[in-house]
């Protein structure tokens, strides 16, 4: 079976890894955590990083280093990983759910300042209210979805000019550009990365929030470290150990110094798809806007419209029988059970584009031979 995305370890993982044993250095105090934030910090175009124990964990201190707390909303895309919301949930807040637009299947901006003048109001300087459910609304949390850049330019604006701040889930993106830009040099307030196995680059788990507001980094790293200050056990507040390992960092830093040529594979690997997918009926690639670079995180195609449900299962059964693992990606998060009754708009492009999703084997080190017999299995099931 060609799987679908597994790590390519090849480099220095292993030798770094056995550095970490040999100098008892386990834990979250190391220097391959010192070196994997400036790593990170360099690929992403910011000037600061803290390293976390996951993606999820980042975007949970993040948010609640930018003030999001009970009861409060945080605008988020619908279709997204179901740990963007999870870490809304976390902080005892809700998302507030909005569509993607079709160019590039990310936060929609024309919908985000439709719905902040049409359903919001501000209450003293500072607060802006949903005014349907009393909430206040604490952030504006756009998702670079499969390395692909949001619009960041246009949701920053709006999102300034209604005194949102804005948490960037950059989970899969790094790598990605925005005309021509990095993705953390997108004016986000705080952006966030995952290294989670199926990442282009992975620690084995892993996390990390970017930006460069030195005070706002700081309470990150404070948060993330169960905020102890000095050196006796003084805590101020109710902290989190979200701290990433030594070890996670140790394969982290083998990974970054490829960093090029791990997101490099992935565009070429994207790119035969895009190509091979006009010989089929019906299907398209993955969009990606004429302003971005895409970081390719997954790659596959968008089926034909209107292919019922049971077609489409068994097109997975198909290309499994064919030793290629292909599969359906996320759902919306308003049909996830947890998120069920959060506040939204209607969202119209996610339930379309969702079930449409087939994902294809896309790891870094996938060869051309493997690649040729998933697009010939591809010709052979879509071609008719
Ligand atoms: C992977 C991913 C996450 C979660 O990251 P973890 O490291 O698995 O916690 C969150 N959001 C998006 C968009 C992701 O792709």
């Amino acid at each position: 079976m060609i799987p679908l995305a597994v790590p390519d370890l090849t480099g220095n993982e292993a030798l770094y890894l056995q550095e970490c044993i040999a100098s008892t250095f386990v834990s979250s105090v190391g220097p391959f955590v010192d070196r994997f934030e400036a790593m990170v910090s360099a690929a992403a175009g910011s000037t600061r990083a803290v390293a976390t124990s996951a993606g999820t964990t980042g975007l949970h201190a993040a948010l609640t280093a930018v003030g999001v707390g009970r009861d409060d909303l945080v605008i988020l895309p619908a279709f997204t990983f179901i740990g963007s919301a999870n870490a809304i949930a976390h902080c005892g807040a809700l998302p507030w759910l909005l569509d993607v637009e079709s160019e590039g299947w990310t936060l929609d901006p024309e919908q985000l300042e439709i719905e902040l003048c049409q359903r919001t109001e501000r209450r003293g300087e500072r607060e802006v209210i949903h005014r349907p459910s009393g909430r206040r609304v604490a952030a504006v949390m756009p998702v670079h979805v499969l390395g692909n850049p949001a619009e960041m330019d246009a949701i920053v604006a709006i999102a300034r000019r209604h005194g949102l701040p804005v948490v960037a889930d950059a989970a899969a993106a790094l790598g990605a550009r925005a005309h021509g830009r990095a993705i953390a040099a997108l004016e986000a307030e705080l952006t966030v990365f995952s290294f989670n196995g199926n990442k282009t680059v992975t620690c084995g788990g892993g996390g990390a929030v970017v930006g460069n507001d030195p005070a706002l980094l700081d309470l990150v790293r404070h948060l993330t470290t169960t905020a102890r200050h000095g050196e006796e056990y003084d805590h101020d507040r109710v902290g989190f150990n979200y701290r990433m390992t030594n070890l996670q960092a140790a394969v982290g830093c083998a990974q970054l110094e490829r960093l090029d040529a791990l997101v490099a594979a992935k565009q070429r690997i994207r790119a035969r798809y895009d190509a091979a997918c006009h010989d089929w009926p019906g299907v398209t690639p993955f969009p990606v806007p004429a302003w971005a670079k895409s970081a390719c995180w997954f790659s596959g195609v968008v089926l034909p419209e209107g292919l019922e449900p049971a077609a489409t299962r068994a097109l997975y059964g198909a290309f499994r029988a064919a030793g290629v693992a292909a599969r359906p990606f996320w759902k919306p998060i308003h049909l996830q059970l947890p998120y069920r009754d959060a506040p939204r708009t209607a969202l119209p492009v996610s339930e379309a584009i969702a079930p449409r999703i087939l994902t294809l084997p896309c790891s870094a080190g996938l060869t051309v031979a493997e690649q040729d017999h998933v697009i010939a299995t591809a010709d052979r099931l879509l071609a008719g």
